[in-house]
Order: structure tokens, then sequence, then C-alpha cells
């Protein structure tokens, strides 16, 4: 028999389910796809097989009642492709699991009791473990004997020194509540960390890197030697940066201020920091494609929201600057981290007492490559890394079943 090599990914949103199967051989994608807005009257499925031959994208619409309707018709696609989930090629499923709380430092295959501590986590994270927990069981039950594998946006984080996870307010309070710094986006933190010494010719260990990961939502992580020493966001992913609906920083007396002078609840502060701040909140749009459009034709809110966001970013820079103490490089990912050169450039511009600048013409090329956009004189490599959390989660899904079915079973915390 063949040992399998297939591994699908799965992140499960609480109306969406994201799947990639590759096949780690050559990491390899197979296909991919997304289906939306679950449980609504105009649920959409978008198929896109990856093999020479396979045709072009799929679409179905119409309502898909809940996850497990919506994981059948991705099993038939895939079976359309010759790509079965009933295939003995497949070696793992693999779960973007979002809150791992200090528990899981590595990714772990699940079982009843690892179920039990993600549900134990939802009080943490009430938005995305309890869709995570609905994916698992709905794969789980769809191939039983399978190896499913979590990975854990936290897991890369759990390195950080008290110094930097802890919040200094009573400690009692804090410990009975899980109040603490754990951090998100942990699986592009650890990959683009990775491809960074990887683009200086180094190994992580040799390597100081601040990695900005900088989407819809956005996080900045201080790695020191392949390990997260401090990262920006916090109990929940609402700290730091400014995102695109998220207000990042704030003095937390805004919330009781808003409760004694607004009259608003917990509810309602929750949805406005949340859903209607950062650059929404600033100036209406949260691309930045729209920002920087608007920016052109003189629009002074664009401007503001753009202003807002890059020094927010410039401070955080400063910050793991000093927490590292040494910088080998700045790493610059996701949507607007790979996309907008404007925005790379004005996060470092005026830093060239740091060792930090960008080259014009290296900064302006478009590419999906990993790339040094820095000159050649600067000391610090200011990079450009396209994340790929699909395929960390896929690797380190298979890693950790050939382990096991190898009979090296050692738990792996070292990350
Ligand atoms: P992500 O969450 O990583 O998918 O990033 C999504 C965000 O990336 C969007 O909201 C945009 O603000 C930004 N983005 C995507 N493409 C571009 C682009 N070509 N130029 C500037 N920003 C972009």
């Amino acid at each position: 028999m063949t040992t399998p090599t297939r591994v699908l990914v799965l992140n499960s949103g609480s109306s969406s389910v994201k799947y990639q199967l590759l096949d780690m051989r050559d990491d390899r994608r197979l296909a991919q796809g997304l289906v939306e807005r679950i449980g609504e009257e105009t649920s959409r499925l978008v198929h896109t097989p990856l093999l020479a031959g396979g045709g072009g994208k799929r679409e179905r619409t119409g309502p898909i009642a809940d996850h497990a309707e919506a994981l059948k018709l991705v099993s038939e696609e895939l079976a359309a492709d010759g790509l079965g989930l009933d295939s003995p090629e497949l070696a793992a499923i693999g779960h973007r699991v979002v809150h791992g709380g200090l528990r899981f430092t590595a990714p772990t295959v699940i079982d009843d009791a690892v179920l039990a501590e993600i549900e134990r986590l939802v009080p943490v994270a009430p938005l995305h473990n309890p869709a995570n927990l609905v994916g698992i069981r709905t794969a789980t039950a769809l191939r039983p004997d399978l190896p499913q594998v979590a990975v854990f946006d936290t897991a890369f984080h759990t390195t950080m020194p008290e110094a930097a996870a802890r919040y200094a307010i009573d400690v009692e309070t804090a410990d009975a509540h899980r109040i603490r710094r754990y951090g998100f986006h942990g699986t592009s933190h650890a990959y683009v960390s990775r491809e960074t010494a990887r683009l200086l010719g180094k190994a992580p260990e040799e390597v100081n890197v601040i990695v900005l990961h900088l989407g819809n939502g956005a996080s900045a992580s201080a790695v020191r030697g392949g390990r997260c020493v401090d990262t920006s966001m916090g109990l929940t992913p609402l700290e730091g940066l400014v995102m695109g609906t998220r207000s990042g920083d704030v003095d937390p007396a805004v919330t009781f201020h808003l409760m004694r002078v607004a009259g608003m609840s917990a509810d309602e502060i929750d949805v406005l920091l949340n859903k209607r701040s950062g650059l929404v909140g600033l100036c209406g749009d949260n691309d930045m494609r729209e920002i920087r459009r608007r920016i052109d034709e003189g629009d002074e809110r664009a401007a503001l929201a753009f202003d807002v966001y890059v020094h927010r970013l410039k401070k955080y820079i400063g910050a793991y600057y000093a927490v590292l103490g040494r910088v080998d490089a700045v790493a610059f990912t996701a949507g607007v981290g790979e996309n907008a050169a404007p925005v790379r450039e004005a996060a470092v511009a005026g830093l060239e007492e740091l060792g930090l600048a960008v080259d014009a013409g290296l900064n302006a090329v478009r590419s999906d490559e990993a790339r040094i956009v820095s000159p050649e004189y600067a000391r610090v490599a200011v990079a450009v890394v396209p994340t790929d959390e699909e395929l960390e989660i896929a690797r380190q899904s298979y890693a950790l079943v050939r382990e096991g079915s190898s009979g090296a079973h050692e738990q792996d915390t070292e990350k």
C-alpha cells in the first residue's frame, strides 16, 4: 500500500469554510475552495481544481444549511476531481483552531480531551472556537478513522516570556479568568519568520525578525532566533495595530467611559471596537487600495486613516526593535503588507538611524515571491514575504502524523 501523503486543510469560520488539499511530497496544491454564507439562502461554494486538466473554477449557489452539508458538498467536489475524502491517500485533516490557550504549544492530534479543552476556551474566543469545533466534529464524522490535527493560532506565541504576556492587573483576577496576552496569527508569524531567515540565507535560530502581518486583521511579532518573544494581539485579536475594522490599542477607560456617558452596553462597545473602528471607523473604507485611491484624489479623512495606521505600525517597529535589541529583518506580509508599497515605505520612513530603509525601485515591484526591498547598504533587511497559512498547517499536520506513525512519539514543544 502506498503511504498517504495528502492533507486536507480546513479553516472553519462561523458561516464559512475555506479548504485546501495538498500533496506533501512536493507541497503541491491539488484543489482549493470556499463555502460562504452557510445557513443563509444565498450560500455559495467555489471550488477550484488545481491539478493539470482539472478544468476551471466551479460554483454552486443556493442554501447550504450547516457545516455538515457544506463539508459533504466539498467532499463531492473533491470526489469529482478524483480526490475524494474517502481516498486512502489522505493522511490527515488539519484544522485551523484560533485559540489554544496555554495548554497547546504545538499541533495536536484531536481526541475527546482535546475537544473538551478547545471547548473550555470558548469564553476567551467566543467567535472563533465554536466554529472551529463544528468543523472538527463534522470532518471527524466524515472520516472517523483519519487523524484530525488541530493547529493553533496561539501556539507560536506560547514562548513569550511572562514579562510580555502578563497584563499589569491584579494577578488573582487575571488568573481566575485566564486573562493574559495570547497573540494570534501565530501560524503566519511562524511561517513568515522562517521564510525570512531562508531569504537571508540563515537558519531561523540565527536571526531576529519583526514580522508585520497586515491583512484585514493585523498583528506584529518580535521573533528571536525562531521563537516569539512578543506580539501585538492580546487576550483577543483586538489589541495592537490599527486594522481594517478593529481599533487595536485604545485606553481601556474608553470602554467604561462609553458605558457611563453614552449609555452603551458591553455588546455595543464590542461591536464598535471590533467592527466599526480601525480604518473603516476612521474613513469609512477598510480596503487599503480604496484608501490610497481616495488619498490620490485629495480626500483628507482617507489621509488621516492612513496616517493613524502607519503611525501605530511605526511605534510597534520601534517597540519590537527595543525588545529584540538586534534586528536582522523586518518582514511585511498578508494583503496590505504584501501589496501596499506606500505602507511599507511610510512605516520605515525616518528610521535610517535604526538601519531601516526601503529602496523605492525594489519596493514598487509587484511579485508573488519573497523578496528584499531594502537597499544594499541597509543594516536591517526589509522583506516582503507572502504568507501561506494553509501550507504551514498542512506541513505541521503531516509532520505530526508521520512522527506518530513512525513510533517516534515525543511531544515536540520546542517550536
Ligand atoms: P488579508 O486579510 O490578508 O486577505 O488582506 C486583505 C486586505 O489586504 C484588504 O482589505 C486590503 O486592504 C489589502 N489589499 C489586498 N490587495 C491589495 C493591494 N493590491 N494593494 C493594497 N492593499 C491590498
